[in-house]
């Protein structure tokens, strides 16, 4: 068994405020990473500027990211970072926000090297980082995965670095203004990263354990997630929590095949990431162990693989195209070290039954 974690988390009410001097310690200027807006309505970038000001740290905010964030907007966010001086980086937002600040805080370290640094190496220094999320899905702040948009590819493909936040902030008053959808699409990621963390070759006592915790969290937030019950700052905070339960899992066994094939769906046809994982995870359930499904459908309170596979048509449908499905299976084909991930026999039938052609 191994177990890796070296995010310090606190997920809490006010933890920004709470946690100021330990946010603020990071460094003397903070390049703050967000999107365009939402931080912004939902208090989080108020609340982060508010706490390190408190201590006397100055920062600089690029304010840029846009959903799916490419490498050129890690290009900017670096280029902003170097000439304001900045000496730790706090992304704020979404995973499109806390990816990018990930892929600044390494290109900061790496001034002298060009964007290819990215992809051609590992192990890379990177400034100290801080995130904290407003979506209740990608678990990056314990992550050291960031998932950015090659545009030279036509598709996104993850930093070979890994570049973990050193603090995180989880706080679920963020999520109470969220819009419905952006609400189940991100839970719906959630989802998968516990079942791919699950259905996996590198599972083990602690990422299962995880993934349990994890799952049945994500089953008491259900009436949320289906819009029965309005979310309150109780249910936002359990929402946060299945969240990064399902970042630290994906944190020690990755994700497997719903996640690569998705990466093509989202560029190609836009579909946001938590529809395009959460399509797949009932066809790559189908063909794994019985009792392990059996295991990680229960603890997600589905009676079986057809009710999950209803769950996801209701909440987040998606209609690609043939064409396009065939693709990204071809692509995940062509990744053995994907498909070694994946604890059963994938064979070129399998991975097509799975992308559902
Ligand atoms: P997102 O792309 O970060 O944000 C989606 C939209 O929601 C944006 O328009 C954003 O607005 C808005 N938004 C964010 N928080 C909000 C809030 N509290 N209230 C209202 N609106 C809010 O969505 P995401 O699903 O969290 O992140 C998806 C990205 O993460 C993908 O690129 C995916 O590949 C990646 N990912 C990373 C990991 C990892 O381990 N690193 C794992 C899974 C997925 P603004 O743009 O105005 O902020
Ligand atoms: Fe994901």
């Amino acid at each position: 068994m191994k177990f890796f974690m070296p995010a310090k988390l606190y997920s809490e009410h006010n933890c920004v405020a709470e946690h100021s001097r330990e946010l603020s310690s990071l460094g003397r200027k903070a390049l703050i990473v967000t999107g365009k807006s939402s931080s912004k309505k939902n208090g989080s970038l108020d609340d982060v500027i508010s706490a390190i000001s408190d201590h006397g740290t100055e920062y600089i905010l690029f304010d840029e990211v846009e959903e799916n964030p490419s490498v050129e907007t890690v290009m900017k966010a670096r280029d902003a970072g170097v000439e304001g001086v900045a000496d730790f980086v706090i992304g704020v937002g979404g995973g499109s926000a806390i990816d990018a600040a990930k892929g600044a805080a390494l290109m900061i370290a790496n001034s002298d090297k060009g964007w290819e640094y990215m992809y051609n190496s590992t192990g890379g220094k990177h400034l100290p980082l801080a995130a904290v999320p407003t979506t209740c899905g990608t678990g990056s702040e314990v992550t050291g995965v960031s998932v950015i948009t090659r545009h030279d590819l036509k598709t996104k493909v993850s930093l070979k670095h890994r570049i973990f936040p050193a603090l995180a902030l989880s706080d679920g008053k963020y999520l109470l203004s969220a819009p419905r959808t952006l609400i189940i699409n991100t839970a719906i990621d959630a989802f998968s990263h516990l079942i791919e963390s699950g259905v996996n070759i590198n599972a083990d006592r602690s990422s299962m354990m995880l993934v349990m915790t994890g799952l049945s969290l994500w089953n008491e937030c259900r009436p949320y997630i289906e819009g029965c019950e309005d979310i309150d700052e109780k249910a936002a905070l359990s929402l946060m929590d299945a969240s990064t339960f399902g970042g630290m899992a994906i944190a020690q066994t990755g994700t497997t095949i719903p996640h690569a094939l998705s990466y093509m769906l989202t560029y190609n046809a836009g579909i946001p990431h938590g529809p395009a994982v959460g399509a797949f995870q009932a066809n790559y359930l189908r063909f794994a162990d019985k009792d392990l499904r059996d295991r990680l459908l229960g603890a997600a309170g589905f009676a079986d693989g057809d009710s999950l596979e209803e769950f996801m048509k209701r909440l987040a449908p998606i209609n690609p195209e043939r064409k396009l499905l065939e693709m990204s299976a071809e692509s995940v084909l062509a990744k053995p070290e994907k498909l070694a991930v994946c604890p059963y026999k994938l064979d070129r039938e399998t991975v097509f039954r799975i992308a559902n052609i």
